[in-house]
């Protein structure tokens, strides 16, 4: 069976795994490096008797040619840097650059909680917020592998300005950052700790975060007739304190949308990494 590495490039530290079969046979974060080329040549050393290569970008990618096209997060200048064909001269084998949050319903899809279903909407909470949908078994890709973006939802047209250009989209609700701004103050993770203690100004923060991701998966739902939903990233540890006004905002749907089905992301934090491993087989 060939190795297939997997690489997912985050704001501040990279991921990466090795696959073997349906096993993950190796993984480790790094700092993510100063720039594409860097993070190029990162990937290039890791690959070693890698059959392939996939790699997550937190952004838009022309996947044909395995060119970033918008990707504002990690450091370095990304935009229109080949990271496909760079990819391919170091390391000698076939490369699939593609989206973080597709990455991460492919794996899930495949290998997780989504396992055996077939229309899948599926949001990833973290820095941002980061979604994905699946019909009839496949990741829907879009022009640029942007489709899917249920963060940019808007929930608040005068809600707090987000890094899309849009105002209150429900990534300003529902990532970490939002989160802590409604909370005043530490990680998000702090946050679910205090609201845990009993806090009612850090519950209302999570309960707000549940409403806004309720409104955007509601939506969705709506959109694409899908009865099912898989949530994960590093925040959704906190999704039982999201759930109350989460199942609520899709409650009120119901009528037409019917029952749709929250499951919990079941990889964790390779997740990513492991859905662009798999992408990269499929590029071979
Ligand atoms: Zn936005």
């Amino acid at each position: 069976m060939t190795r297939l590495l997997g690489i997912d490039v985050g704001g501040t530290y990279t991921k990466w795994v090795v696959v073997d079969g349906d096993a993950v046979a190796g993984s480790g974060t790094v700092p993510t490096p100063p720039g594409p080329e860097e993070t190029v040549r990162l990937v290039a050393s890791l690959a070693e008797d890698a059959g392939s290569i996939g790699i997550g970008l937190p952004g838009h990618v022309d996947r044909e040619s395995g060119t970033a096209l918008f990707v504002p997060n990690p450091p370095g200048d990304w935009d229109g840097y080949p990271v496909g064909a760079r990819l391919r001269a170091l390391a000698g084998v076939p490369v699939a650059v593609v989206n973080d949050a597709r990455a991460f319903a492919l794996a899930e899809l495949e290998l997780g909680a989504a396992r055996g279903l077939a229309d899948v909407l599926f949001a990833v909470l973290g820095t941002g917020v980061g979604g994905a949908v699946a019909l009839r078994g496949a990741v829907l890709v879009g022009p640029r592998d942007n489709l899917g973006e249920i963060g940019h939802v808007t929930v608040d047209p005068w809600g707090p300005a987000c890094c899309c250009g849009n105002r209150g989209c429900v990534e300003t609700f529902a990532a970490g950052p939002g989160i802590v701004r409604a909370f005043g103050s530490g990680t998000a993770a702090q946050v679910a700790e205090a609201a845990r203690a009993g806090d009612g100004r850090a519950a209302r923060a999570f309960e707000r975060a549940g409403w806004a991701l309720g409104v955007g998966l509601g939506d969705a739902a709506a959109f694409f007739g899908v009865g099912s939903a898989v949530v994960g990233g590093g925040v959704s540890g906190a999704l039982d304190l999201m759930r109350l006004a989460l199942d609520a905002e899709l409650a009120r749907r119901r009528p037409m949308t019917g029952d749709i089905t929250v499951l919990p992301a079941v990889l964790g934090p390779m997740a990513g990494a492991i859905g662009a491993a798999l992408y990269g087989r499929r590029s071979g």
